[in-house]
């Protein structure tokens, strides 16, 4: 298959989802960057929990991100919280509200009833495919992974326990689940 023919059915795939999303989050009075950000607050850690990293993910304004925030704080969807080092720094954590929320929102619409259709084995191939297809593109274009954190070069690994090797901080096994905008995959 040629890269225009992927390029064509990844597009309509991730129009569809985004639809789907899109419909989802209406049903709640979310405006689309609202619930794409809301989701995006339930897949992060703890360093990238904050504005700015919620306005590079979305590749938005900061102006549209900060008021997008706001309105997820007045619906109860995510609570601030000030950083205890750096008082300059705000956390955005997802409420119990919020996270069940988006978790009625995965999969979209649609996607598991097709999936099953295509057969187990297949799916296992496509997760391969798609995700080195992901990772090839960010590397090519340079873009920040923003991938989980047990994929990252800096992530150390010690008989049960992990650490960051950048902030020299501890990680949780729910902590190595979650995406990261420091993240790097190993050279
Ligand atoms: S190991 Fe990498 S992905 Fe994990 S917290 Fe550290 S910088 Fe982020």
């Amino acid at each position: 298959m040629s890269a225009p023919e992927v390029h064509d059915i990844l597009e309509r795939l991730s129009n569809l989802l985004r639809m789907e999303m899109r419909a989802f989050g209406l049903r709640f009075g979310l405006q689309p960057v609202q619930i794409e950000a809301l989701t995006y607050l339930t897949q992060c850690n703890r360093y990238s929990d904050t504005p700015q990293a919620v306005t590079e993910y979305l590749g938005l304004t900061k102006g549209t991100v900060s008021q997008s925030l706001k309105v997820l704080e007045q619906k109860g969807l995510v609570v601030k919280q000030q950083d205890r080092q750096d008082k300059r720094v705000v956390h955005l954590t997802p409420t119990a509200k919020g996270k069940k929320l988006i978790e009625q929102s995965i999969p979209a619409k649609g996607l598991e009833t097709a999936l099953k259709m295509t057969g187990s084995i297949k799916i296992r191939e496509l997760k391969e495919v798609l995700r080195a297809t992901l990772r090839g593109m960010q590397h090519n274009n340079k873009r920040k992974t923003f991938a989980a954190c047990h994929t990252c070069r800096f992530n150390q690994h010690h008989h049960d326990t992990y650490t960051c090797g950048l902030t020299k901080e501890p990680l949780s096994k729910q902590d190595i689940q979650l995406i990261c905008r420091e993240h790097q995959y190993p050279e």
